[in-house]
């Protein structure tokens, strides 16, 4: 597979999405998100969105360069109409204002409507604690169905992931928490339709509610024409717990900013809703400090389990793979690329100089 150097695909990227409408800052705004996704290891949430954005403004859904303003708002609250701009540019000035807010109330939540996808919900709680705060969030995709109800044989739901960030000792690495409630993220079964790879056991279930590991039965591409579902987080044992996490996030993104649950709602958005909070209204600094490294040590030190040979906090592994990355390039596949590259031609943008 081909790597391409970090700085070329964001200056790419970029160029697409001026193109395609966006002024010079929020195209490039863009871009360092879809590209700060692959740096990340999650291509799903990477530059393979380029096409779909691109589509979405093409046909007038998403409307790049729209304003983001604020629809309600109260001391430590806001709700936020996106005007339809693509996501990433909105959720950046939401989380904006929800530190603004925290900073003056010690807590802020904002939920936002109108928001094209906002890709790695991840990123918006490194905003957050970047700016020495706590946060949490979620998302959900209006009229998007791709996940089953524990014991549903059919998609109800979307992915709808969970964000908690917070502070550690060391600035530079946080506890990222960023989960998609459904046991994969959608985006992985299109990598690994992509790919041509199978998916694990206990993933997914095709058309007719069995398990299977072919990305594309998902899609009803595979050997059974009828699309499948992904299972809640837990799977066909314990995906109760995901089911109920999943259909909160659907309630506190979709239902309460109004942009619209499973049921219906504009296609190519996400509901948003994030929590900001200041850690000093209730602890210092350094005991928060001293509390959060004894955990992690008590947590991570071995024995461990056959099989592996560490433990992970959240955002570790995310952090791994950006520090290859910028060393190694990103990888990108075949068909992302050919997709990447026919998106900038009808764009009449230049393709990525090879090498
Ligand atoms: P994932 O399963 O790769 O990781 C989930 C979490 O587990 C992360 O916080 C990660 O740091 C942690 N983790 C991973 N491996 C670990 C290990 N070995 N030990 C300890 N912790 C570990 O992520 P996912 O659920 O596939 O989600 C991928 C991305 O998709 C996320 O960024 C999410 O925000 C995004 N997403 C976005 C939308 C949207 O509509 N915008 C929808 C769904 C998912």
């Amino acid at each position: 597979m081909p790597s391409v150097p970090a700085g070329a695909l964001e200056d790419h990227v970029a160029a697409i999405f001026e193109a395609a409408g966006s002024p010079p800052d929020e195209a490039r705004t863009v871009a360092a998100h879809l590209v700060g996704a692959n740096l990340r290891g999650h291509d799903s949430h990477g530059v393979i969105r380029v096409p779909g954005y691109v589509a979405l403004a093409k046909d007038g859904v998403l409307r790049p360069g729209a304003p983001t303003t604020i629809a309600r708002e109260s001391g430590a609250t806001a709700l936020i109409d996106g005007g339809m701009n693509l996501g990433p540019v909105v959720a950046i000035r939401a989380t904006e204002i929800a530190i603004a807010k925290a900073r003056e109330a010690g807590v802020a939540f904002v939920s936002c409507f109108n928001t094209g996808h906002i890709g790695r919900v991840g990123a918006y709680g490194e905003q957050a604690v970047a700016a020495g705060l706590g946060a949490m969030g979620g998302v959900n995709s209006p009229g998007v169905r791709l996940t089953a109800a524990f014991g549903g044989g059919h998609r109800r739901t979307g992915t709808n992931p969970l964000m908690i960030a917070l502070p550690s000792g060391d600035p530079a690495k946080p506890f990222v928490l960023d989960m998609a409630t459904s046991v994969i993220a959608e985006g992985k079964l299109k990598v690994a339709v992509n790919r041509n790879t199978p998916v694990p056991p206990g993933d997914i279930i095709d058309g007719d509610g069995r398990p299977t590991t072919d990305a594309r039965d998902f899609y009803g591409t595979g050997d059974n024409p009828k699309p499948g579902a992904l299972l809640p987080v837990g799977g066909p044992v314990g995906g109760y717990k995901g089911f109920g996490l999943n259909l909160a996030i659907e309630l506190l993104s979709g239902a309460l900013s109004g942009s619209g649950t499973a049921v219906e709602g504009a296609r190519g958005t996400n509901g948003v809703w994030l929590i900001a909070f200041d850690l000093g209204r209730f602890t210092e600094p350094e005991a928060w400090r001293e509390m959060y490294e004894a955990l992690a040590a008590h947590v991570t030190e071995p024995p461990y389990a056959p099989g592996h040979d560490e433990v992970l906090l959240a955002g570790e592994p995310e952090r791994c793979r950006m520090a290859e990355r910028l060393a190694s390039g990103i990888p990108l596949d075949d068909e992302t690329l050919r997709q990447l590259e026919e998106t900038a031609a009808g764009l009449g943008v230049p393709a990525m100089a090879a090498g």
